[in-house]
């Protein structure tokens, strides 16, 4: 099975029928149909590691300001606690915690519903310990490659530079910096130089511009951390909108 990473941005992207939202359909209908998702989504930060064990997971608007239609988005995919339990012992660097109320936040259902509209595939979701650094992601992704035997697909759901503070909704160009940043990231995607990428303040003085919180930018690791050595990584919607970019990965398709 493929590996994804995939720029979620604006939840907006959820509903709106622009070219993020009709990629995610034409990936949803490209690969493999997969057995069951596991998303680490940038939208679920704890400290401890902590995976979903629901069988019905609640869809969580986890933003304000929105029009009500996004409120209203429903994905009512089913959870797998079964499966979730596996991955919790399949994970020997660090205890995961089986989490039975938690849902689906919006970096993994927006890009799902339009990848999975019929919401037949289960879905689990790793959290993000963000106190522990890129190399512990990396380690514990690599953990995660079984799954691909089966058929489950795992997708990172973040942005790999992100930046709402200095963010405009005004004017979409790329801030230079942004623009920078995003080039380097993708030289150093398509050359394999994960030990650079593990830690993003080889990104050099504009690190803190382009992630000055790493919630967005672990979840490209977990995608990384399982890219086997023949498999290729290509680069989907390279996009920077003004102080972030929407640049995806698929790796292994
Ligand atoms: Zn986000």
């Amino acid at each position: 099975m493929p590996v994804l990473f995939v720029g979620h941005g604006n939840p907006m992207n959820a509903i709106e029928r622009n070219e993020f939202h009709r990629s995610w359909q034409e990936l949803g209908g490209r690969l493999p149909k997969p057995k069951a998702v596991l998303c680490i989504s940038a939208h679920w930060e704890t400290r401890g590691v902590c995976i979903t064990a629901t069988g019905k997971p609640e869809t969580i608007h986890d933003f304000y300001g929105f029009p009500k239609a996004l409120f209203d988005v429903q994905y009512p995919v089913p959870g797998d606690a079964d499966l979730a339990h596996r991955i919790s012992g399949l994970i020997s660097s660090t205890n995961v915690g089986l989490d039975q109320g938690r849902g689906l936040d919006h970096g993994a259902w927006s890009v799902l519903a339009p990848m999975y509209p019929a919401a037949d595939i289960p879905v689990v979701q790793l959290s993000l310990d963000t106190s522990q650094p890129g190399r512990f992601h990396y380690a514990l992704a690599r953990e995660l490659a079984p799954l691909r035997e089966e058929g489950i697909l795992i997708l990172g759901s973040g942005n790999m530079v992100h930046n709402l503070r200095l963010f405009s909704f005004h004017d979409p160009q790329p801030l230079p910096w942004a623009a920078e940043c995003d080039a380097t990231l993708r030289r150093r995607i398509q050359a394999r130089e994960h030990d650079l990428l593990k830690d993003y303040v080889t990104l050099g003085p504009n690190a803190r511009l382009a992630v000055p919180t790493p919630e967005h930018y672990f979840p490209l690791l977990y995608a990384l951390a399982l890219q086997e050595d023949a498999e290729p990584a290509s680069i989907f919607n390279d996009r920077v909108i003004s102080a972030l970019s929407m640049t995806s990965v698929l790796i292994g398709a």
